[in-house]
Parts: C-alpha cells; structure tokens; sequence
C-alpha cells in the first residue's frame, strides 16, 4: 500500500513560475506538467506530487475575488483525494490571498502552504527552488499518518508563517514577509524545526466547510495628520460602501475632532461595520487605552486588535457575505476565527 502523502502543486502565477529562455534572454512562463524534470529534487521528498495550473496565470497585483474562488475552488473540489496543497503566488499580494483562503476553509484538517519568490525560477541564484522544496516538504509532513500543519502557512526564507498573520514588508530582499505579532510555525535550518505549540490545534471530528460568499463592498481608510472631511464624509456615507477599515495611529487612535467622530458614527449608526487596525507593523488596537480612541469604542466601532490589514479585510469582506447583523458581525469579528488575532 503507498502510505506516501500526495500534494497537490497549484501555480496561480507570479515571478516564481518563469524561466530564462537561455536563447532569447527574456522571462518566460514556465510549463508546469514538466516540472518534475526541471527539478528533479522534488522527486527525492518523501511524497507524490501532481500539479495544476490556472488556465491563465496572473501576475498577483491583478487577483481578486473571483480568483480568490477560483483557487478555493481548485482546492475544495481535490479536498479529498490529496494529503495537502501547495500554492506557488506572486508575492505582492500572496498575504491578501492566503488571508482569504483561511477564511475560506473552516475547520481545516489539511496543510495550504503558499510559496513564491522573489527570482524567477529559471535565475541562477533563483530562491524559488529552496522555497518550493521546503514548501513541498512541509505540507507532506505527516505524525501518526496525520498531517503536522493543519492550516493556511506562508513559507518564504527558510520560515512558515501562519498566512493570515503576514505582510509583504521589502521588495527587494529574499526575506520578504514578516509576521510581527506570531511566532513561525516552522524554521529551516539543517532540519526543519517545528514549533508544536504554535500550530493550530484541530478538532477532526468537525466537518470541513467551504465559504465563498465574500463581499468586497469595503474601503481601507489610513488615517493621516490632515485628513480631508468632505472626502471622508463622501467615503463614509455612500451607499456602496458596506464595509469601512480605518488604519489608526499606535495602540488605534485617531483625531478626536467632532466632524471626525460624527462622521463615524453616522456610518455605524446606518449600519455599516467599522474595523479598527492599527498603521504600525507589530502590536494592538487597544480602543479606551488612549483619550484619542475612547469615542471610537463608544460609538461601537469594532477592535481588529493585533490583526493585519490583509487579514482584516479579508476576514470583514467574508463576515459581510455572511450577512450578519451588525451586533453579531461585531462579536465575531472581534473573536478569532482562524488564528489570525490575538485572543486578549
Ligand atoms: N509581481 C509579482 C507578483 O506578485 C511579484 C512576485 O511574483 O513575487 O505576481
């Protein structure tokens, strides 16, 4: 009997799935039924590997929700017949998408590990092939016959970061994704160095259940010295918008001009959830810490305590599909749901 795990490879794009067309010079799309034989390394791990492709691969800077659907998708309808998944992204919004997934997936028995890189994989000092490898690796870990990682992970740079926790922070460097407010779930080094207690613990005799519904009817607000109040005024009143996230100063503050509160509340008070997350890479939202964020809390504005943006606005786009009331929106929002905030 073959007791090896099969993962299933899914390129959706980006700069990980090119070559150099050693004739021409220029970056070409890589064809992924022969990845096998342009790196042959796989075949040594201790798993089968099959691979598919979106029809059209997309630079990430163009993903959306549909795309975001058509990998969930992907991933839904092979949920069953593999071990774990492995999803090769454009790094430019890969922390957006794989925020969307763990939403997507609710009681996740399975790894989703999204990799990219930073250089073309046909590039000599390319990154793509340690990132696709360890990735490869990771989502075929297995204790007891059982997979190790049971959630979306984001591996780059020799470390697997819970996905919904991370943001793009350089363009430039290989280490390009940080996750300020959790600790790695995996660390590569000469072995792979896992850190137990910060996997997400499952309960496998729940039912795995696939979201789709996400409405993306929301704005992201950044607060800045200065703000204009006729365009937030016109942001925060129009009809289209069903969703608002404001990026407050430090611990979540904001100014504490009336025109600003009131414009605030007016929202809230015709129904529209208002997130607040914090500008700053690492910490928390703590509404009523400061005098500059007691109104906020007052007027029902909902903590996105030490969430990231990327998260944030997936988490609010697919609690809107869920068609909650505002109270109930409100308590879930501020609970989380897939590891992806700090409880306190
Ligand atoms: N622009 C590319 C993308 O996000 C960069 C990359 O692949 O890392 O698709």
């Amino acid at each position: 009997m073959n007791t090896k795990p099969n993962i299933l490879l899914i390129y959706t794009g980006g700069t990980i799935g090119m070559i150099k067309d050693f004739d021409s010079g220029a970056l070409i799309a890589f064809n992924f039924d022969e990845l096998l034989l342009k790196i042959p390394e796989l075949k040594q791990l201790d798993c089968e590997i099959e691979t598919v492709s979106f029809e059209t691969p997309i630079d990430s800077s163009d993903m959306d929700v549909e795309r975001w659907k058509e990998l969930g998708d992907i991933i839904n309808n092979n949920y069953y017949d593999y071990g774990g998944f492995v999803v090769l992204h454009g790094s430019d919004t890969m922390s957006y998408t794989a925020s969307a997934i763990s939403f997507m997936f609710e009681n996740l028995t399975k790894p989703i590990i999204f990799t990219g890189s930073q250089l073309p994989i046909g590039d000599l000092r390319t990154d793509a092939k340690e990132n696709l490898i360890t990735a490869v690796q990771i989502a075929a870990l297995r204790k007891k016959g059982r997979p190790i990682i049971t959630e979306v992970g984001l591996y780059f740079e020799y470390k697997l970061l819970r996905a919904n926790r991370t943001t793009k922070i350089n363009a430039e460097h290989f280490e390009a994704f940080q996750s300020m407010n959790y600790p790695a779930l995996v660390e590569s080094g000469v072995h792979l160095k896992i850190n137990t207690s910060f996997l997400r613990v499952v309960n496998r005799r729940k039912k795995m259940v696939y979201h789709t519904h996400f409405d993306n009817s929301i704005i992201v607000v950044k607060m800045f010295p200065g703000i204009n109040e006729n365009i937030l005024q016109n942001i925060f009143s129009s009809e289209a918008v069903k969703g608002i996230i404001i990026e407050t100063y430090g611990a979540g503050n904001t100014t504490t001009q009336k025109w600003f509160i009131d414009i605030v509340s007016a929202a809230i008070k015709r129904g529209v959830p208002l997130v607040n997350v914090t500008q700053c890479a690492g910490g928390s939202v703590e509404m009523g810490k400061y005098d500059t964020s007691v109104a906020l809390k007052r007027v029902g504005v909902i903590s996105g305590k030490d969430i990231t943006t990327e998260a944030a606005l997936a988490k609010l786009m697919y609690l809107l599909g869920e068609n909650l009331p505002l109270k109930v929106l409100k308590t879930i929002y501020e609970t989380s749901l897939r590891g992806e905030m700090s409880e306190n």
